[in-house]
């Protein structure tokens, strides 16, 4: 018999299963599909000796103190700030956009900020209300810019046009009158220091929390005892599609090793043209930052089909998972949590909050 039954050992799961174990002395059963924890931060040394995050690049950063502390328990860090570059017809530039890239991709030789504020107020395109991802770019920095560095990678991502997705998709990228050529400027960027694997590892590794692998949730349901259940896969197929599927977006990665030093200049390159059929190149060994003669990089491209990564926000998934989250609602011994099980485009950072919020509260309700 188990207080706690909980789906999925990624984040979400993992939160509250240490919380649950650690602070209210509950026995749990996580039960994760997968042969292994971590969800899709899941880290790992391939053959070379290079620490590989099999489904894609995941760059901590936060600019919450709790959150950065709360892991911290589990781990210590490496200072990691990650950089992007994109490729456009074979020549790189820095993204999120800056000083320097305009400077690049024009011949420019804009000096100030305010050179490039004024700039922007030349080649933006006012659009009131901001509705959807080209709006977004479009107001801030202008059509030509959209086109280079937002259209075709979008498009590449996603399956759909800019203007069919939620603002807050493009609108994840700043933009910037600086020179500023970091990914993130959060408070707080760091790399678990032995890999988020044998992070996840310290935060399961205690005698309240039970870990099943490679089983589906459903298939052993019958067959054990709980009183609550936390959910922190899918919405829709708890659910078995009663309203039809929510669209998820899934990622093949292709994996490179190279006898060479390294690969491309930094961690990250996006492929922003449409001829190209991948959407980025990692080099993992910056992330992890192990010293090697040999290099492994993954190519993503982006699919349909396959293990869920992103929820696709736009208006229409929206409605369809207002529908679900209202059946969730009328639940009251599960609890969903988590990117698909809310189906929101979140951070790691913001998974580990709300659960450490959701904890919270289940304390107060006890
Ligand atoms: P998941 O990690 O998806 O965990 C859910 C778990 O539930 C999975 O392990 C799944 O196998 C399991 N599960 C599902 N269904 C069942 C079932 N029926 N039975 C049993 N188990 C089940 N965030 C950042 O902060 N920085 C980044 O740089 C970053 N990069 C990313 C890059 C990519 C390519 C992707 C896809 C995401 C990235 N993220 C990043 C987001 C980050 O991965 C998520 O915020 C976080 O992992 C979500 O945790 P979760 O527990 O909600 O979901
Ligand atoms: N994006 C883009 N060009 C880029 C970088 C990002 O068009 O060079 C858009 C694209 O739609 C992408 C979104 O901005 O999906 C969010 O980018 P982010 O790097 O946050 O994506 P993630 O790391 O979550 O895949």
């Amino acid at each position: 018999m188990y207080d706690y039954l909980i789906v999925g050992a990624g984040f979400a799961g993992s939160v509250m299963a240490e919380r649950i174990a650690s602070q209210l002395g509950k026995k749990v059963l996580i039960v994760e599909k997968r042969n292994h924890i971590g969800g899709n931060a899941y880290d790992e040394m391939d053959e070379n000796g290079i620490l590989v995050h099999r489904y894609g690049p995941h760059i901590f950063h936060t600019n919450s103190k709790e959150v950065f502390e709360y892991l911290s328990q589990f781990t210590e860090w490496r200072f990691y700030e990650h950089k992007v570059q994109a490729k456009l017809n074979g020549e790189l530039y820095p993204i999120p956009i800056n000083r320097l890239t305009l400077n690049k991709l024009y011949g420019l030789n804009l000096t100030s900020e305010q050179e490039v504020k004024v700039y922007y107020e030349k080649v933006r395109e006012k659009r009131y209300p901001i509705l959807n991802s080209e709006d977004i770019i479009i107001n801030q920095v202008g059509k030509d810019l959209f086109e280079k560095l937002f259209k075709y990678y979008t498009k590449k991502q996603w399956g759909l046009e800019p203007k069919d997705l939620a603002p807050t998709v493009c609108g994840r990228i700043p933009v910037r009158t600086n020179d500023d050529c970091r990914y993130f400027t959060d408070k707080y960027q760091f790399m678990p220091k032995d890999g988020y694997t044998k992070m996840f590892e310290r935060m399961l590794n205690h005698k309240n929390i039970e870990l099943i692998l490679g089983t589906d949730y459903k298939t052993i349901l019958n067959d054990i005892q709980f009183n609550k259940m936390i959910y922190t896969g899918p919405i829709d197929y708890f659910f078995d599609y009663e309203y039809g599927s929510l669209p998820y977006r899934s990622i093949r990665f292709e994996y490179e090793r190279f006898n060479s030093g390294f690969y491309q200049s930094t961690a990250q390159v996006n492929y922003v043209d449409a001829e190209i059929g991948y959407t980025r190149v990692v080099e993992h060994k910056y992330l992890g930052g192990q010293e090697s003669s040999t290099t492994t990089i993954s190519k993503e491209y982006s699919q349909e089909v396959g293990e869920p990564y992103y929820p696709v926000p736009n208006e229409s998934n929206r409605k369809l998972y207002h529908k679900y989250l209202m059946l969730s609602e009328s639940l009251r011994d599960v609890i969903f949590c988590g990117r698909l099980a809310e189906y929101q485009y979140y951070n790691m950072d913001q998974v580990v909050a709300n659960s450490i919020k959701l904890f919270n509260g289940l304390v107060c309700g006890k």
